[in-house]
């Protein structure tokens, strides 16, 4: 992970989300986060954030 390209970035993080709950990954477009069809596989969750928030 030592270069930061945008295009990797946008790869890697750009669709993924981690479950609040037991922060399992989740790779999906973000609308259907927020449409709340997304459930976590592992702990049947709905509370998403996205993966690069520090
Ligand atoms: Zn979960």
């Amino acid at each position: 992970m030592a270069t930061k390209l945008p295009i990797a970035q946008a790869r890697l993080f750009g669709n993924v989300f981690i479950c609040k709950e037991c922060n399992h990954r989740v790779r999906t477009q973000a609308v259907r986060i927020i449409a709340g069809k997304i459930k976590c596989v592992k702990c049947g969750s709905r509370v998403f954030r996205p993966v690069r928030k520090k």
